[in-house]
């Protein structure tokens, strides 16, 4: 219960990782907001967790509008008083290459996965530095460093979002805020489980995973729990990848029938 009387906002927290991450701060004892675009899986969430025991609310929220992104915190105060940590999750793809992307699909997938990290990001650091510390964990990728030309904004966004979490540790180091960022490989949510039963896309993405399998959203869930957490006090500015191994590895592993 390492989180007893703490309060968690997790951005994107209706599904996915960001519904694994809601899951283990609530079961080590967090007051969890779920704050997403999806009300119906948001409320269904937060109604099945709360029958469960747990401490989790839902708030409807656009991270890429900054009258959202102030709202999501202020509620967050309303409801406990106090802001420990942000889990800056939510994300959208939008695929398309240097050749062929829309303008207007480029500024969302920025706006989501960016702009939004920031917005939130920066009301919750406020709050933060007033109450005299807190945490915040930005979901990252290994396509802030790896690219796919065919998601040319998402592997933008998340190069970005790196340098957004370098830059704001750096700017809340002195100040009892540590930002870190998590970045998964391929990881087993519904949509990558979908892309899995396609022969040929599992073969593309097992032969980059020396470990064999796909990560698990509580794996994701655990690391977030940890950089938020007093073990991890001495780190900040930090990307940490969980991905089966795929960073390091230079071409492919062969992959079992
Ligand atoms: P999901 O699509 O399962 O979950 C993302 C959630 O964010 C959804 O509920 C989505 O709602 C919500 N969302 C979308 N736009 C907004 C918005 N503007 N404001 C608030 N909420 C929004 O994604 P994953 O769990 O797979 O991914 C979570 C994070 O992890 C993302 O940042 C992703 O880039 C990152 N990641 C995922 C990897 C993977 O393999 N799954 C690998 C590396 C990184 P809706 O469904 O309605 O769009």
């Amino acid at each position: 219960m390492r989180f007893t009387g703490k309060s968690v906002i997790v951005t994107g927290g209706a599904s996915g990782i960001g519904l694994a991450c809601v899951e283990a701060f609530a079961a080590e004892g967090a007051s969890v907001t779920i704050a997403d675009i999806d009300a119906a899986r948001g409320e269904a969430a937060a109604v099945r967790l709360g029958a469960e025991g747990r401490s989790v609310r839902f708030v409807a929220c656009d991270v890429a509008r900054a009258s959202d992104a102030s709202a999501l915190v202020r509620s967050a105060l309303d409801w406990t008083g106090r802001l420990d940590v942000l889990v800056n999750n939510a994300g959208i793809l939008e695929p398309g290459d240097i050749l062929g992307l829309e303008e207007a699909a480029f500024d969302r997938v920025l706006a989501v996965n960016l702009k939004g990290a920031f917005l939130v990001g920066q009301a919750a650091a406020r709050v933060m530095v007033e109450q005299g510390g807190g945490a915040i964990v930005n979901m990252g990728s290994v396509n802030g460093v790896l690219a796919i030309p065919n998601q040319l904004a998402y592997v933008v966004s998340k190069g970005g979002l790196h340098q957004l979490t370098r830059a704001m540790a750096l700017a809340l180091a002195d100040k009892g805020v540590r930002v870190n960022a998590i970045g998964p490989g391929s990881i087993a949510t519904d949509l990558l489980r979908q892309v899995m039963t396609d022969e040929a896309a599992r073969r593309r993405i097992l032969a980059r995973t020396p470990m064999g399998r796909l990560g698990e959203p509580a794996e994701v869930a655990r690391l977030a729990l940890f950089l938020a957490s007093e073990e991890a006090s001495y780190i900040t500015g930090q990307i940490v990848y969980i991905d089966g191994g795929r960073l390091p590895l230079n071409y492919t592993v062969p992959v079992p029938d």
